[in-house]
């Protein structure tokens, strides 16, 4: 697709070719809502793209009161895709720990993966039932290109085979391989961006919250953090961090603002792996100051 600005319905009809393409088990009603959803998207995009120049009073008018809506907003859909799925843009933790998997490129499970978590049966069963909770959005919020099988395992400490994000509970997280006894992620990759992977250590009495933002966020989305005061409050992404705000203090669970930056991201034509170009192509992310538009 072209980095220009477009007026009219062309695009519309693009992003839903590619789709179509791209979800081969989408079906008929959730193409329906999708393409809805991205027509609505479309028509604000092209709005605030100032489509022609002649606009006539009413259409600037209307710009005018587009861009104010805009503004009041707290956290805009470009600006928490930029910076959950590459850690970039304006809503990265102003501390610049973005925490991503692989800083500037979207890491994920290629499209079409089932990622089966494995969870060791001492993690508490709050935290197993809220990582449940939130990997069973992903199927919704990915139109199919993530599927997410999750099963308890008496092993104390799992290790991932292909596909897998185990989740264990140890006492010396240290001890486990992690650089401190805070716990960690670690993650394999198949390539630049392409997840393979993740092992979740977690230290003991560690919220829900922090269980689900590692296991799910960071091992099964391969998500980065967002700065929690950007977005009015850490209750407002399970990705929140940033001063002030520990990682794993956010929202317990995927909130509207993470679940629509994550269905924006699988209802493109963008695949993990891709770096910012690709993003800013498909209109996923804003231009920031001093960049050029260019092709992929
Ligand atoms: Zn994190």
């Amino acid at each position: 697709m072209s980095t220009r600005p477009q007026c009219g319905g062309a695009p519309v009809w693009g992003m839903i070719a590619n789709m179509w393409s791209n979800g081969g088990d989408v079906g008929v009603a959730g193409v329906t809502r999708l393409a809805r959803r991205l027509g609505a998207g479309v028509a604000v995009l092209s709005l605030l793209a100032g489509c022609g120049n002649g606009q006539s009073p009413t259409e600037a008018a209307r710009l005018a009161e587009a861009r104010r809506v805009e503004a009041q907003q707290t956290a805009k859909t470009p600006d928490v895709v930029d910076a959950l799925f590459l850690g970039s843009g304006p809503l990265i933790p102003r501390d610049g720990s973005t925490d991503c998997p692989l800083q500037g490129f979207w890491s994920g499970y290629p499209r079409g993966t089932a990622v089966r978590i494995r969870v060791s049966s001492r993690v508490p069963g709050a935290a197993q039932a809220g990582i449940e909770g939130a990997a069973s959005a992903l199927a919704e919020a990915t139109a199919g290109a993530l599927t997410v099988i999750i099963e308890v395992t008496p092993e104390f400490d799992p290790q991932p085979g292909v596909n897998e994000v185990t989740v264990a509970e140890v006492a010396l997280p240290r001890a486990a391989g992690c650089a401190s006894d805070a716990g960690c992620v670690q993650y394999r990759f198949a390539g630049r961006g392409l997840l393979m992977g993740a092992r979740v250590v977690a230290p003991r009495g560690r919220s829900v919250g922090a269980y689900v933002h590692d296991a799910v966020g960071h091992g099964v989305l391969g998500l980065c953090h967002i700065d929690a005061r950007l977005i009015g409050g850490a209750g407002n992404s399970l990705m929140s961090a940033g001063s002030g705000v520990p990682p794993g203090s956010g929202a317990p669970s995927l909130t509207g603002l993470d679940l629509e930056a994550i269905r924006a991201v699988y209802a493109s034509g963008v695949n993990p792996g891709a770096g910012r170009s690709a993003f800013l192509a498909a209109r996923l992310v804003n231009l920031q100051a001093g960049q050029l538009p260019r092709s992929p």
